[in-house]
């Protein structure tokens, strides 16, 4: 069997929404990234550096994420609480002002 290896010069980079575990290009994805702080953040323009955390842009695929502590586990260290629940606000706010475009 032929193993299937992707080209390295094809650059459509492929990431996994921690919410329902599916692979899809990262550009349809929403990005959240660790600040110093403890806190996650919704990296909206994709440019902050260091590790990402991916989620479709669906609500529930964000709550699944919270729920499981998905985003603890990727960035390998506690998250404040508080900081969550603001995500959620964010997200929320993100996917109203995308569907507007
Ligand atoms: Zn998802």
């Amino acid at each position: 069997m032929k193993k299937n290896t992707t080209p390295q010069n094809v650059s459509r980079p492929v990431r996994t929404c921690i919410g329902c575990l599916t692979k899809k290009n990262k550009s349809g994805l929403f990005r959240f990234v660790l600040l110093a702080d403890g806190s996650v953040t919704l990296d909206r323009e994709q440019k902050h550096p260091g590790r990402g955390a991916y989620v479709c842009p669906d609500l529930n695929c964000l709550e699944i994420a919270i729920k499981k502590n998905q985003f603890a586990r990727v960035f390998r260290q506690k998250i404040l609480n508080s900081s969550l629940k603001l995500l959620k606000t964010e997200f929320t706010e993100c996917l109203k002002t995308k569907s507007e475009l």
